[in-house]
């Protein structure tokens, strides 16, 4: 876990963390960040936010119909090495992290093409399956738990909308503190009623950090045209291209 630790922080005050037995301390905050079965909880402590339920995304979300096919990995795995193929062939990222990665499936598919990445979801539950051991935090997209700048690609698929409206500028500030560039794919349906934010493209391309590719079709897996937010470079990927 040491590169992984090189690159963490407190959420709260984005201070280094002291490494100790069963768990990482930040001696400004005085918050201990209990690590359980190998994956540090760096929620902030006591957090609550109007209208967002941390408890939504466990275990019920994950394997319970009509959200258990998204993220069971059968299904799921020619949707993540779509979307991979789509990151390394235009992006070539350094380092990745996948905020709201649930399983971590894009996360897998980089550390196998020897590409270092870390995925952040709020539940212990995903961390649990292992499928990215070592390379699993929880956190929160409003208070990430990473140093400045320590990821080239941030990346964030299917996960903007389930996030409340007054929180995005925070979330933005954020991805553009931590990430060099970003490659974000909110959904602009509203079907479901845990989708709080939903809007139009324009929307959120005038929300976007500079140096941001913003799918223009809900999620990157329904769609492969790409604007970019400085610039206005864009292109087309598809679907099986070489
Ligand atoms: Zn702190």
């Amino acid at each position: 876990m040491l590169k992984l630790e090189s690159k963490i922080a407190c959420p709260i005050c984005k201070g280094i963390l002291q490494s100790r037995s069963e768990s990482l301390y930040c001696v400004h905050c005085e918050v201990d960040y209990p690590i359980v079965d190998n994956i540090p909880n760096l929620l902030p402590p006591n957090d609550k936010v109007e209208g967002y339920d941390y408890g939504w995304y466990d275990v019920s979300y994950f394997t319970i119909a009509p959200y258990s096919p998204y993220c069971a990995t059968g299904s799921e795995a020619p949707i993540a090495d779509n979307r991979y193929k789509v990151i390394k062939d235009h992006i070539y990222p350094d380092s990745l992290l996948d905020v709201g990665c649930a399983y971590g499936l894009v996360v897998q598919r980089c550390l196998k093409d020897g590409v270092f990445a870390v995925g952040m979801d709020t539940s212990q539950w995903c961390g649990l399956q292992g499928l990215i051991d070592g390379h699993y935090v929880r956190g929160t997209a409003w208070a990430l738990p990473f140093r400045d700048k320590s990821f080239d690609v941030l990346y964030c698929d299917g996960v903007l909308e389930h996030l409340p409206e007054n929180l995005i500028t925070k979330v933005m500030s954020e991805f553009y503190r931590v990430s060099e560039r970003r490659y974000l794919a909110p959904t602009y349906c509203a079907d479901a009623d845990h989708h709080l934010c939903i809007k139009d493209f324009n929307w959120w391309l005038e929300r976007c950090p500079p140096n941001t590719w913003l799918s223009k079709e809900s999620n990157s897996f329904e769609g492969n045209s790409f604007a970019y937010s400085e610039g206005g470079e864009e292109w087309i990927y598809q679907k099986g291209q070489a």
